[in-house]
Parts: structure tokens; sequence; C-alpha cells
């Protein structure tokens, strides 16, 4: 299948700062990397939100038939306190704190995102690298950085210097920084830090006699700076130039534009041709944040355990709702914006439920062929998941009209648009479809509300023989009614 041809994708690239026409370097082939965890602490929705769009952006590409090699990475050492070369390696504190191994932070956190993203239904990436599984590559790559004189020791660690690569390069690329403004709008050096410049960042740091999680390399036993890890795993599996790199907003600067910096001083080689960056989540307006108490966890959130949301929401509504936004605009979560999803959700599944009932006919008065296009339009220009969605629900109008016997299809485009359909809701947008099972205990319920009413008025008449048989019936079904003042109720 090489549909790719046919597609013409739009993407926006970070580096650019426009949509670029996607032109694979290998013709068929998609190179992904996206930076994963630092497994120090339950995931975070803002995260789930980065790493869905992601999610779809492969799926979406895996669908036109490319063959895709997405890899993101778990780190699991090197990434410090405040994301600075300063302060504790955030696995070794969160450890400390517990009282147990850094490793056991590492596997209980894992555990967590894996199980977390899997209930959100996500596919696995082609391959999971972690940092301390790559220690050697960092440790290669460090030495080649030094060796092209882009690197300096002191005291056992090692330190990019940004100053000296900006002179043959452009630090601040992706960013839109300039080195000027950097040096401008940092305070100087305390004279605590080995560092010659504060913009300069650590390639290696010497462990402190504290620190459990060091390695033995040429310049001390220690440990590798976080900008590293994602270097080196990205080249070894993608190659020193590859297709896409994809994070959150936040990781734009230092960490992506370190890793641009890393790659050029290492492999005379810029490392990416699209950079993709999802937006921030918020939550009721402001930035989520655990200290002010503006904060909701995935679970909380699918449980109904929690202060915020009126009721649990299902991790296909969550996902619903995220898709309804561009991954590059800002997404507030909100009870009410949930509420409207979950709506929204249930009128799309009720519709795709429909579907294997509608009765084709001689002719069609929708043009299939055209909406179809339309829905892969919307995901070539830059994934574009809210104008598909309108889309889609274009399709479930023409569906329940269909249905009521306003419109009408024929066999073969009734197969179409259920192809269509099911490509675009379940492989791409990777929804499930959980609210039938719901829907129909609703049904149910109002089945059984509608049987008491009519024992009640059973009743009012003195036709006792009716109401017993109801009753009995219904108990039968292992449905029991409970007479009471207030009235009856049920239990399943
Ligand atoms: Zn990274």
């Amino acid at each position: 299948m090489q549909l790719y041809n046919q597609q013409n994708i739009q993407i926006y690239n970070t580096l650019s700062g426009e949509k670029e026409a996607f032109k694979t370097i290998t013709d068929g082939y998609v190179g992904m990397y996206v930076c994963g965890p630092t497994v120090y602490s339950n995931v975070h929705l803002g995260n789930v939100r980065t790493f869905m769009s992601f999610d779809v952006i492969f799926r979406y590409l895996k669908h036109l038939g490319y063959k895709v090699r997405y890899v993101r990475n778990i780190t699991d050492a090197g990434h410090l306190e405040n994301d600075a070369d300063v302060g504790e390696d955030k696995i070794t504190k969160k450890a400390r704190l517990e009282a147990i191994e850094p490793m056991e932070i590492v596997q209980r956190y894992t555990v967590d995102f894996h199980n977390v993203l899997h209930t959100f239904n996500f596919l696995p990436p082609s391959i999971e690298p972690t940092a301390t599984g790559h220690i050697i590559e960092q440790i290669e790559l460090i030495q080649t950085i030094i060796d092209n004189g882009f690197a300096y020791i002191v005291n056992g660690s090692v330190y990019f210097d940004v100053h000296k690569y900006n002179e043959s390069n452009e630090y601040g690329i992706l960013s839109k920084r300039k080195l000027e403004d950097l040096i401008h709008n940092t305070r100087a050096l305390d004279g605590q830090s080995d560092k010659k410049n504060p913009q300069d960042f650590a390639l290696w740091k010497k462990a402190e006699p504290t620190h459990i999680m060091r390695w033995p390399s040429p310049w001390s036993d220690g440990f590798p700076g976080w900008h590293l890890e994602c270097t080196a795993m990205s080249t070894k599996y993608l190659g020193d130039y590859f297709d896409i790199h994809g994070g959150g907003m936040d990781l734009k600067f230092p960490h992506h534009e370190c890793e641009i910096a890393q790659n050029q001083a290492a492999k005379k080689q810029t490392p990416v041709k699209y950079w993709m960056h999802a937006n921030m989540l918020e939550l009721n307006g402001t930035r989520m944040s655990k200290s002010t108490g503006n904060y909701i966890n995935p679970a909380e959130l699918l449980s109904g355990n929690n202060d915020i949301m009126s009721k649990a929401y299902k991790p296909s509504v969550v996902r619903f709702f995220m898709m309804q936004a561009s991954y590059r605009s800002v997404l507030d979560l909100t009870d009410a914006g949930l509420q409207a999803s979950e709506k929204g959700f249930n009128r799309l599944m009720d519709a795709v439920n429909l579907l294997n009932n509608l009765e084709p006919a001689n002719t069609s008065t929708h043009a299939i062929s055209n909406w179809k296009q339309s829905c892969y339009k919307a995901m070539n220009d830059d994934f574009n998941t809210p104008i598909l969605i309108a889309n889609l629900f274009e399709a479930v109008k023409y569906i329940n009209q269909i249905h009521d016997g306003s419109a009408t299809i024929t066999a073969t485009d009734l197969e179409l648009l259920k192809n269509t359909i099911n490509t675009f809701v379940f492989d791409v947008l990777g929804l499930e479809n959980v609210a039938k099972e719901d829907n129909s205990s609703t049904k149910l319920s109002g089945a059984v509300e509608l049987l008491i009413k009519l024992r009640q008025e059973a009743r009012a008449n003195k036709n006792f023989a009716l109401s017993d048989q109801i009753r009995n019936e219904l108990t039968e079904l292992g449905i029991q009614l409970n007479d009471s003042q207030e009235g009856t109720s049920f239990t399943f």
C-alpha cells in the first residue's frame, strides 16, 4: 500500500516557523523521536496530552502506509531539579525521600506511565530506550564533542561550550533566541560553578559522594547530562538526521536547542528535519500546579475521585476532548468542556452503532468520496483533528438522516462510509466504542422505569394480578423492585 504518495501532508515546523510540505528523508520511511517522561512521579495529564498528539500522528502516518520507527525514551537518570545543571537528580531525590532504591522509583513510575497510556489506548512506540541503558553511547558522544573542540573538562565534569559553538553555529536557532540576549538576561556566575559561562550546559557531571546513580567515565565517576541522552538515543536508532522530533512546548528551550547544538558539534549535522511541539494543557483557565491545588492526575480524572470535576470521565471521552483542539493550541480542561465532549462522543458512537443497521438504496443523497477526501485533507493539514471531527459530525448527521428515512445511500457508498468512519474514529483518533454498553444500560433503566410506572397504574386500578406479574417477571430477569414510602426503586 503506497497510499502515502497520494497525500500532501503539511507539517508546522518549529524550526522554520511555517507549515512545510512533508517529504521524508527516505521514501516511504519515517523516523520519529519524542522526548519521554522522567519517571520520578505519576505521569502528568499535560504529558498525556503531548504523547497523545504524537500517538495520533504515529497512527495516521502508519495508516497512510509509511513504515514508521517511533522512538520514545524513558529518562531514568540525569534529569536534575529545575531542569538545570545544579541540584539533585529528580529520581535520586524521590528515592532518598522514600528510602528506597532509585531503580524502584524508576520501576514504579514506568509501570504507572505504561498503565495510564494503555488506559488511554495508546499504541506502544517501536523502541522505548532508557538513559541508563545508553551510558556508553553517551560517553562516546561526549568524547567526540570534546575532540571537536566544543566541550571542556573541569574537576571531572564536562561542559558544552555554548560561546565557542556560537562562533560557527547559531545557538538559539530553534527557540529564536540570540546568545547576546541570553547573556544579557542571565546573572553572572556566583563562583560556585565550574562553568566558563552561565549558558554552558553539562554533558557529564561528576557525582557527589552521596549520589547513588553513577557510572565510570574517562573524566570521573558520574552521570550524563539530561540533554545528552536524547541526542545519543535518537541518533542511535534513527540516524544522525531523522524526520520528526517531537515534545512538549516547554522542551523547546533549552532541551531541544541543546540537542541541536550537541548533534552539530558531534556530527556536523542538524539532527532533525521537522521539529514539532505540542502545546500546554491548562485546568480551569490556569496552569496546572500541585502546589496551588489546581491539579488533577489521570487516575483522579477517570475515577471521579477529585474535587474539581462533577463526575468520572471515560478514557475515550478524555481522548475525544483532547482531539477537539489542535495539538498546537493551548487546551483548557474544564468540567463543562468534558461534559460537552461526552455528549459529542456518545452521539458519534450512536451513529457508528447505527451504521450496520442502515438499508442501502439506489441513490446516495450525499457525495461520500468527497467527504472522505475532506477527512484526509483535515489530517494532512498539520494533523488538524478538530476539523477531522467536524467532518465526522457531518457523517453523523447523514447517518441519522438515512436512519430516519430523510436521506439515502447506495450499498457501495455505505461500505465506503463504514470503512472511512472506522479508519478515522478507531485507527487514527484511537477512540474506543465503549459508549455502546452504557447506552444500552441507560435504555434498560428507562424501560424498567416505564414498567414501574405501569405497575403503579395497575395497583391504582386494583389490578393486583398485573402488578404482581410485572414484579415477578422482573425478579426472574434479575431485576429487584423495592417499594418504600418514597416510591419504587430497582436494583439489578
Ligand atoms: Zn529529550
